[in-house]
């Protein structure tokens, strides 16, 4: 066996071995801590929806202990077999060229999403079914999963023609790819409110008292926005949010319904404000660049890769084409991810903080405190939890150093 594929397997089974710790320690830290609402919390969260939240929480990481390791599974046998099978039998029905280039990737990823999906049913008709957060019928699943598929097709074919034609001609194809994807990508924020968005969704303008008082807040935090929408996020699911989404002129600010239900209104105008801070604040283009430089990275290191003669062999893989290199540098270059989740997770987290200041300095810090603890506490999230499991994972600081932070802060002002 070559060296690369005995690295790719090490690497592989230590960071699905480290995130499976991580999760252990979560579980263990939530049961311990199960017995009491912790006294900060005491006063707004009851045992029993303490309890229920722990529940929750095992039930989660249970069923992602499996996917993980059934992830785990499907790349090593990608990468030791996979490829060059599927290869061959697409060879024998398709004619040498880009088409069947194309076939290859686009079979691949197929494949891949069939394999994941009786995770993706264990988690919204099993865990969020019990805990009673499933509101989406078999078929409204079925055809969202229909739809994306269309629509991932539809986006990936072209860019897979693309990219795949770039790679024989002369010169660094993975300059022109990184730059044709960074511009897709723009052009799918610009696009995604206004047509990606309604086909899953249905948008109403937000009507009444509410839209006077958040175009206040707009109005105050020099904000100009095309539409304040809300959308019917209960037909899927009943977890409360809300976003920011567009570039441009299509920017819009979406509140999911399940929101505006339960909770008041200033503490909407708090959500918002913190949404909005994320806006003023940039994050939305750091976002961006930060995206940008990581892909730059990778197609760099894939462009190198391809060049390889010894890159196919290593994978013990006989048979040569370009989607086939793409497929495997995909795979290596796919390790350095866990990294990268960390660094990209841990520049969320400051950027969650300073927008929750924002929203602290436009609101007050009492009504996104208890905003923020009710949309945990609706969603049945922990509030305990194991601190290097958070470090890894959290897009977003835990809920108690969020409220901690806003009334440390609200009692300085
Ligand atoms: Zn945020």
């Amino acid at each position: 066996m070559h060296l690369l594929l005995i690295c790719f397997i090490l690497v592989s089974v230590a960071t699905t071995g480290f995130e499976l710790a991580l999760r252990v320690r979560q579980v263990a830290y939530v049961a311990r801590h199960r017995g009491a609402v912790p006294p900060d919390f005491a006063d707004k969260v009851g045992l029993e929806e303490h309890q229920r939240a722990a529940d929750y929480e095992r039930a989660r990481q249970r069923l992602g202990m499996a996917a993980s390791l059934f992830g785990l599974l499907v790349a090593l046998v990608w990468a030791c077999v996979g490829y060059d099978a599927v290869f061959g039998w697409i060879q024998e029905m398709v004619p040498h060229g880009l088409s069947r280039s194309v076939l290859f990737l686009v079979a691949v990823s197929a494949m891949s999403g069939v394999l994941a999906l009786p995770f993706d049913i264990l988690r919204i008709f099993g865990v969020e079914e019990r805990f009673g957060f499933n509101r989406t019928s078999p078929g409204a699943f079925a055809l969202d999963k229909l739809k994306s598929a269309a629509l991932s097709l539809g986006i990936s074919v072209p860019l897979l023609y693309g990219v795949l034609w770039l790679m024989q001609r002369p010169g660094p194809w993975w300059v022109w790819a990184w730059l044709g994807l960074v511009l897709l990508m723009l052009a799918l924020m610009e696009a995604y409110p206004r047509w990606i968005a309604p086909w899953f969704n249905r948008f109403t303008p937000l009507e009444g008292p509410l839209r006077a008082r958040i175009e206040g807040l707009m109005h105050r935090c020099g904000f100009e926005a095309s539409g304040l929408f809300v959308m019917d996020a209960s037909r899927r699911s009943s977890h409360g949010n809300a976003y920011f989404s567009g570039l441009g002129r299509s920017k819009r600010i979406v509140l999911f319904d399940t929101l505006i239900a339960s909770n008041s209104e200033i503490e909407l105008e708090a959500v918002l404000a913190h949404e909005l801070g994320h806006f003023k604040l940039n994050h939305i283009v750091i976002g961006l660049v930060q995206t940008s430089a990581t892909l730059f990275l990778a197609f760099f290191a894939i462009g190198w890769l391809c060049k390889q003669s010894w890159l196919l062999p290593s994978f013990g893989i006989t048979q040569k084409d370009p989607a086939l290199a793409l497929a495997v540098c995909v795979l290596v270059v796919q390790m350095a991810a866990p990294i990268v989740g960390i660094v990209r997770n841990w520049v969320s987290r400051r950027h969650e903080y300073q927008a929750d200041d924002f929203a602290r300095r436009m609101v007050g810090a009492e009504p996104l405190a208890s905003a923020l603890v009710r949309l945990s506490r609706d969603s049945a999230n922990t509030l305990t939890n194991d601190k290097l499991y958070a470090l890894v994972n959290f897009s977003h600081p835990p809920l108690p150093m969020r409220v901690q932070r806003l009334r440390q802060a609200a009692m300085s002002d």
